[in-house]
């Protein structure tokens, strides 16, 4: 089945994160950060990780609904950290935690990094990510995610 094969092709670029129980996918990223691979056949287009994993654990997403992230880490392809939900959700959702900011270009202002971002960040670093796919993903400044790079502090 094209679905199991796809779903296998997704595990094999997910490394688990311990502290957080984040499934990272390390393959291709869209624009907003969400894991991509093919789709199958050549010209068949892309297909979004999360969405595939979403589907091989709880079945078919219900017409007009989308696959949100209940966390903060679009690459993250863990089942159990996705939900359906519609369009307007994410809307809302991203309004409330400023994300919306962060996924168009990295947040501006001063913010003070905790732990659990700082140990996101440098896993990310360590699979290969560049500075800039970093501070994307993670929502911080490259600024940010250099200083995290060159093992000064986040305090
Ligand atoms: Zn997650």
């Amino acid at each position: 089945m094209k679905r199991d094969s796809l779903v296998n092709r997704v595990m094999r670029r997910v490394v688990r994160l311990p502290f957080s129980g984040c499934w990272i996918f390390t393959g291709a990223t869209s624009d907003f950060g969400h894991g991509v691979l093919g789709a199958g056949a050549r010209g068949t287009g892309l297909a979004k990780a999360h969405r595939v994993m979403f589907e091989h654990t709880f079945g078919e997403i219900p017409e007009g609904k989308i696959v949100r992230h209940s966390g903060d880490v679009p690459c993250c392809v863990n089942p159990d950290h996705l939900e359906v939900g519609t369009q307007q959700d994410n809307v809302d959702d991203m309004m409330a935690r400023g994300r919306h900011k962060v996924v168009i270009k990295p947040r501006l202002t001063y913010h003070k990094l905790t732990r659990k971002e700082a140990e996101h960040a440098q896993l990310l670093l360590m699979l290969g990510y560049t500075r800039r796919e970093v501070s994307a993903q993670v929502g911080l400044t490259v600024k940010s995610v250099a200083r995290i790079d060159t093992g000064q502090t986040w305090q």
